[in-house]
């Protein structure tokens, strides 16, 4: 399969982060790494391949250094899409709906009129106590329909989607809530009063697919940020073994503001870097010098230039769809990017034979921001935000040009792979 048969593959078997954990722990043990568990003490050898997984939807894998002190070389993506959390099922005007409530920012408009999906974790009561399992019935289930046109003429005058009333799921014509339960009950193999609790998604059921006259756009659900989890987990699973350790990183609640226990605002980087520091015998003092020889790279897509909506982008430094993959930079720090670390992905872009575009927010709006800045008050890493470019981020589907994703995927596998090393005033290469 091609990178983006490969990258589609990888998003369909991720509808929800909890699934996209676990479709990153399978090619994680394929290639030999082994499930920790937090609660339980770690032996880690030198050179081993490990990964531990947060609240089931965030996942950190490494390769343990060789040494004491050797330095981390890390990246770090986003399991999470916005999307429609399910609070339950009620009956309605003569029909069932989903309630919804939003997660993240999304482009509300298109999630409408779409076979909408379920997926996430029911809570199971058994024998023994409460149990996690992971459910995604392989068939549309739901959809939010617009009211016809005829009913309401201003539709196409500025709609402004509200939440409470528009965005509420039709799960079924008449009135029986109980079947939301059921289906659940069914998916987990349980009655439906041993559930008691549940985390479910609604979910953009379309696969990927490729437009233009040769296949160039691809078109896509949550592109962001799975196409940079898929391209710096294939960059990590191609690292040759090094000295220095290496670490992968797949964070949940960036759409939210990475402030959980799981997100990247939380300790799980922390905690995992230094049960891996204790494990050589590391000192206060090699863990400093570990951090500083360390490089991280905070991988979300950014905005390419949008054909019809082209006053948006700084047009200065305009980012094409096709382009190459996008360093970002903000001078208030949104992006971690400093002269330092893009020279150094540049470098290492440029002897990969990348192309890579320079992104900036027009100085006139705020811009997005990710999970990067965030990360590095955790860890101080030096580091460079990088994606996919792409449009319609936090659209139901999203764009963007087959060429980039392969594009990411050997930049990432080169970061992974460079011999970078901290230099009097810089670093060497090589
Ligand atoms: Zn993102």
């Amino acid at each position: 399969m091609n990178d983006v048969a490969l990258l589609f593959d990888f998003i369909r078997r991720s509808p929800s982060p909890w699934h996209a954990v676990r479709a990153a722990a399978e090619a994680l043990e394929e290639a030999g790494f082994a499930r920790l568990e937090e609660r339980e003490s770690w032996a880690l050898a030198p050179g081993g391949k490990y990964y531990t997984v947060r609240e089931g939807s965030s996942l950190i894998a490494w390769r343990q250094p060789a040494a004491p002190a050797a330095g981390w070389r890390i990246a770090a993506a986003h399991s999470d899409s916005p999307a429609f959390k399910v609070k339950g099922a009620a009956a309605k005007n003569g029909c069932t709906l989903l309630l919804t409530e939003g997660y993240g920012g999304m482009i509300r408009a298109s999630w409408l009129d779409r076979p909408l999906g379920l997926a996430g974790r029911v809570l199971v009561r058994t024998d023994t106590g409460v149990e996690s399992r992971l459910v995604a019935p392989d068939r549309d289930l739901a959809v939010m329909p617009h009211p016809a046109i005829h009913l309401d003429r201003a539709i196409n005058d500025g709609h402004k989607y509200d939440p409470k009333a528009d965005m509420q799921a039709l799960f079924a014509p008449g009135e029986a809530a109980g079947g939301y339960e059921e289906l659940l009950a069914a998916e987990a193999g349980c009655a439906a009063g041993d559930i008691l609790g549940a985390d479910m998604l609604l979910y953009c059921r379309q696969p990927g697919v490729t437009a233009g006259p040769a296949g160039e756009l691809i078109l896509c659900p949550r592109l962001d940020d799975l196409a940079c989890a898929w391209a710096t987990l294939r960059g990590f699973l191609e690292a040759p073994a090094a000295d220095e350790g290496a670490v992968w990183c797949l964070f949940d609640s960036e759409e939210v503001g990475s402030g959980t226990r799981q997100g990247a605002l939380g300790t799980f980087l922390p905690d995992v870097l230094a049960a891996a520091g204790e494990a050589l015998g590391e000192t206060e003092d090699q863990r400093r010098q570990a951090i500083a020889k360390s490089l991280a790279l905070s991988a979300d897509n950014g905005h390419a230039i949008h054909p019809n909506f082209a006053s948006y982008a700084d047009g200065d430094f305009p980012v094409r769809l096709g382009g190459g993959v996008v360093l970002k930079f903000n001078a208030n720090q949104k992006y971690t990017t400093t002269g330092l670390t893009a020279a150094l992905f540049r470098a290492v872009c440029e002897d990969a034979g990348v192309p890579v575009q320079t992104y900036y927010n027009r100085p006139d709006m705020p811009g997005g921001s990710t999970l990067g800045n965030l990360l590095g008050t955790r860890v101080p890493l030096p580091m460079a935000d990088i994606g996919l470019p792409q449009l319609a981020m936090h659209s139901c589907v999203e764009t963007a040009a087959a060429s980039d994703v392969a594009a990411l995927h050997k930049a990432c596998a080169a970061w992974y792979a460079a011999k970078l090393t901290p230099a009097e005033n810089g670093w060497a290469i090589g």
